[in-house]
């Protein structure tokens, strides 16, 4: 993979990362209800919904992890099912996979 493309990728995952963090921080301030039976019902339903996207903010910044260590370590590219080359369309689309389409559609 050549230079300039594995330099692009770091500075998208960098800011995407950083951009999952702040979203992450933000999940975990949870809205203060009164304290009336109903207000507390809405706030367990918040809670919620916020497990559901703190769930797959962590997921997401675990791709990002990963692919940010293997740009370090060069490995960056390549899949970790079949260990061939990830499609640079596909990686342009989502810098952080780290398997190529066909294994993905099969992993579903
Ligand atoms: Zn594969």
């Amino acid at each position: 993979m050549d230079g300039r493309l594995i330099k692009k990728v770091k500075r998208q995952l960098s800011a995407q990362q950083k951009r999952v963090e702040k979203e992450l921080t933000k999940s975990k301030k949870f809205p203060e209800y009164g304290n009336s039976e109903e207000d507390n019902t809405q706030e367990v339903e918040e809670y919620g919904e916020n497990i559901g996207l703190e769930k797959k903010l962590r997921t997401l910044l675990k791709d990002i992890n990963k692919a940010l260590n293997k740009l370090a370590k060069g490995t960056y590219g390549v899949c970790e099912i079949c260990k061939s080359p990830i499609e640079q369309g596909r990686l342009k689309i989502y810098p952080a996979a780290s398997v190529c389409s066909e294994c993905a559609s099969k992993k579903k």
